[in-house]
């Protein structure tokens, strides 16, 4: 008996295994055919390209499933027979624009103070309203963003990045840092009764312990970089004035790295910024009180600076003149721009006024262009995957009309996005 079992056993797993090779064969077939015939391949017509670093007139790009193969001119680009063709007359291509600076769980406050949001909205409508902020980023022709801190909503910036990644929902993709770290007493809201125990915006720690724990389990919690808060209006007269030491931004810095995570640092005086550089973050935000001296220690160093400048416009417009004047000495310093608005203080999907800002402030068209696509790509680490339109990188493509290294203002009439080859508009 056990002989015979033994053998109609064998048996059976030889022709089980013969079944197996037809089956993994039918398979193979299918997949080489899919990757022969099945990706759709577009040719893209527009009047010029930009491609993260200069403009091209009469190239075609080619588009094949989520990548761009080829780009040039027409008679040297690799246009496969029975390729899709869509025409973009008297357009601009480009890469798709890169938001190093957006709260997409904040909506204007000229519509809602900052306090009533992070106090009074549920965090449901929160994430919902977050939600068509997403598509209405993505639309506007920005298919990656780096969103930095959801001002008391919590860990909601994962499971937006993830429902954008899983196409749940429409929007670009996403870089989060969860809840943001700031010194303890230095955040908001504030005011109330020092016998109240008020919820911060922000992840409030401290010292070597606490902030080695905030940081490690922000990460744990799907952070992809990690935003400190380096400087904040605490002064006697509420003024900014700085928050961490020295010391406490190097052990933060040295914990996110180790984890291969980089660090953004919110400042905008002189001391929080020198030590928000000599710490090792890789980018500051707002930075409206730099000096040339603190420019060239960031220049030194390799910090890059997001200068928000939309929210300097459209919140806090007392001091334009000091604003226009440290991005000024930025520029002059050579510190590298990161194009970051600030969105969410003013309206999503206005988010191309950045760029308009930065040529109004006085950096050449091409820059401004070059800061929210190729730099931005690199400073966000994602070079290999986006930010001009280049063979082997993801097909985040869009249009706008006009020629864009004349007028700027060709940013806010985006007719064409396309993200990892799908389109998402395509007005004509
Ligand atoms: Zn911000």
């Amino acid at each position: 008996m056990l002989v015979k079992s033994r053998r109609s056993f064998r048996t059976f797993s030889i022709v089980k295994k013969r079944g197996l090779v037809v089956v993994l064969l039918c398979l193979l077939t299918i997949h080489l055919l899919g990757q022969s015939q099945l990706a759709q391949v577009t040719v893209l017509r527009p009047a010029r390209v930009f491609d993260g670093d200069a403009a091209h007139d009469n190239w075609v790009v080619v588009v094949r499933g989520e990548k761009i193969t080829s780009v040039g001119p027409p008679t040297s680009a690799n246009v496969p027979p029975g390729a899709r063709s869509i025409d973009l007359p008297d357009m601009t291509l480009l890469p798709g624009l890169i938001e190093a600076h957006s709260h997409v769980l904040l909506h204007p406050y000229s519509e809602t103070s900052w306090n009533d949001q992070v106090a009074h909205e549920p965090l449901a409508l929160r994430v919902a309203r977050a939600t068509n902020h997403l598509r209405n980023t993505l639309l506007a022709g920005f298919t990656t963003i780096r969103d930095l801190g959801t001002e008391g909503a919590g860990y909601s910036d994962v499971g937006l990045r993830d429902a954008v990644s899983q196409n749940i929902i429409p929007g670009p993709r996403m870089l989060v840092v969860t809840r943001a770290i700031v010194a303890t007493g230095s955040y908001a809201p504030k005011g109330y009764a020092p016998e109240w125990r008020v919820p911060q915006g922000a992840e409030e720690a401290d010292g070597v312990d606490s902030l080695i724990r905030v940081v490690r389990d922000q990460i744990g919690k799907g952070a992809d970089w990690i935003k400190v808060y380096a400087d904040y209006s605490w002064g006697p007269n509420g003024e900014a004035e700085p928050t961490f030491s020295l010391d406490e931004l190097k052990l933060i810095v040295e914990t996110a790295k180790s984890s291969g995570r980089a660090v953004a640092a919110h400042a905008s005086t002189p001391e929080g910024m020198r030590r928000a550089a000599l710490a090792g973050v890789e980018t500051i935000e707002h930075g409206d009180r730099g000096t040339a001296e603190v420019f060239r220690l960031m220049k030194e160093r390799n910090v890059a600076l997001c200068p928000t400048l939309t929210a300097s416009l459209t919140v806090y417009s007392r001091n334009l003149d000091a604003k226009r004047a440290s991005f000024r000495a930025a520029l002059d310093a050579g510190v590298t721009i990161a194009s970051g608005s600030d969105s969410g203080v003013f309206a999503h999907g206005e988010n191309a006024r950045e760029l308009e800002a930065m040529v109004d402030f006085g950096m050449p068209a091409l820059d401004a262009l070059r800061s929210a696509t190729s730099i931005n790509a690199r400073v966000l680490h994602m070079e290999n995957r986006i930010g001009r339109v280049k063979e082997g990188l993801l097909a985040d493509l869009i249009a706008v009309e006009g020629d864009l290294t004349r007028d700027i203002s060709g940013t806010r009439r985006v007719r064409f996005v396309m993200k990892g080859g799908t389109i998402f508009r395509n007005v004509r």
